[in-house]
């Protein structure tokens, strides 16, 4: 399947082109966020009457796992309402660039930190406190709050979005996951961007502002760090940018070789195994170190949690690239080949989700019309009782998505191999014993 440029469609580019659509969007997000903050802060405390519980960590996350980031990629960061606020104040402006700019520090982020790799801490932090994080309504309203006043801060400090591009949780993932993606946005026509004046795109204009993510789209080869704010859509006065519909992990024909991503992939992949087996799995032990934080019990459960990832799985992986033969190096090898875990952990995550998704689905009627847990009934759905949902098609299902994630990552493990002239036999081994793990854990 070759491109199909969407932008063609007049629909489609009027709706990218205006900023209005996207405003709109963007203002209903920001009251549903700061809705959940409340909620979570000032609503019960019973997690599964929450707003903040129900809609963030089964609503948005259904949706952002199982439909948004396959489907399109980095789109949940067009509507993102959690850099808004920073990037208003940052900008003095809600829509075009205004005759005076604030002044604000506008630093370039410091060189040490232009990685993935405070990212990778925040995840793994949140994941470590996740079975705390996702039950109770004032630490998810606590986390939603320092999230957007995080982001304030470094907006005032730093140039353009540096929490989104080098900090956000769960940006790191989204965008790592983005690459599988059948979405894109790329420039039409190289040669244009060569004799382009002042590269507005980038650098900004009195029509429209520079890409809030540090990214010049004329260089753009994958959408990890393109955060499809649309800004250059708008920015650009040659009408050189598309977003493309193309073939899924068009990206990962090309492999990285940056160490923080590679290890993205592990933790990816590992917090989606140890989630199932904790969180879904027999073992009450598990369980129970889990949600006691701070306990001995919960620094060792903290202890095997990294052990597993930054051990266990990159050295089990490397021992496998120890029996192929090529001229790079071992380590450009792990970066590269780590590039076939990303079709794997996506659908392992996709499996994990349909399990934990379905059988709390039933809470977002019940919290619809009693948000904060306080006897109300907006909508007549407040007594809907807990059941359950697609119990017969959920083991189905989820077998299908681990073994398409196999399989697709079979196929991208050799498409790597053979950028690094190796051989994928190792790497495609290891994607079948984590997935026989993952079998067995879920089903
Ligand atoms: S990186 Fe994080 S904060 Fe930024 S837009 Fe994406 S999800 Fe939102
Ligand atoms: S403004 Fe348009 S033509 Fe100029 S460099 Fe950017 S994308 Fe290329
Ligand atoms: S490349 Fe364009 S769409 Fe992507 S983040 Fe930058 S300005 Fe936004």
């Amino acid at each position: 399947m070759t491109k199909i440029e969407l932008t063609r469609i007049p629909f489609i580019k009027n709706a990218f082109k205006s900023r209005y659509p996207q405003l709109a969007v963007f203002i209903v997000m920001l009251i549903g966020y700061i809705f959940a903050i409340l909620a979570g802060l000032i609503g019960t405390p019973v997690g599964s009457h929450n707003f903040s519980i129900v809609f963030v960590w089964i609503a948005w996350w259904a949706i952002l796992i199982l439909v948004a980031v396959p489907f399109f990629g980095r789109g949940w960061c067009a509507i993102c309402p959690i850099p808004l606020p920073g990037e208003w104040l940052q900008r003095g402006a809600i829509l075009t660039p205004p005759d005076k700019r604030p002044k604000w520090l506008n630093l370039r982020v410091p060189k040490m930190f232009r990685n993935i790799w405070l990212q990778n801490i925040s995840f793994l932090l949140l994941a470590l406190f996740s079975s705390v994080l996702l039950t109770t309504p004032n630490i998810t309203g606590i986390i939603l709050a320092a999230m957007l006043f995080t982001a304030i801060g470094l907006g005032a400090i730093f140039e353009r979005r540096a929490f989104c591009r080098y900090l956000c949780p769960v940006g790191g993932f989204i965008g790592l996951y983005s690459q599988a993606a059948p979405i894109e946005l790329r420039i039409k026509d190289k040669q244009v961007c060569v004799t382009c004046e002042g590269k507005p795109c980038y650098n900004g204009s009195s029509i429209g502002f520079g890409c809030p993510w540090d990214v010049f789209p004329g260089g753009l080869t994958k959408n990890t760090y393109c955060g499809l704010c649309m800004e250059c859509i708008r920015t650009c006065p040659h009408d050189n940018i598309a977003v493309n519909l193309r073939p899924f992990s068009a990206d990962l024909a090309k492999p990285s070789t940056r160490m923080d991503e590679a290890f993205k992939a592990f933790i990816m992949l590992g917090s989606a195994i140890i989630y199932a087996g904790v969180l879904l799995g027999p073992w009450g032990t598990f369980k129970d170190a889990a949600y006691n934080v701070g306990s001995s019990a919960w620094f060792m459960y903290a202890g095997i949690f990294l052990s597993i990832i930054f051990g266990i799985l990159p050295g089990f992986f490397t021992l496998g690239l120890l029996g192929t033969k090529g001229n790079a190096t071992l380590k450009h090898r792990f970066a590269s080949l780590s590039i076939t875990l990303i079709p794997l952990g996506l659908m392992f995550w996709v499996a994990f989700s349909l399990s934990f998704v379905l059988t709390n689905a039933s809470y977002i009627l019940a919290s619809l019309s009693d948000p904060l847990g306080l006897g109300w009934n907006l909508f007549g759905t407040a007594n809907t009782a807990w059941q359950p949902m697609l119990t017969s098609i959920l083991a189905p299902a989820q077998a299908l998505a681990l073994v398409g994630g196999l399989i697709w990552s079979a196929r991208t493990a050799q498409k790597a191999a053979n950028e690094v002239k190796v051989s994928p036999i190792p790497v495609i081994v290891y994607c079948f014993i984590a997935t026989s793990i993952m079998l067995w854990l879920l089903l």
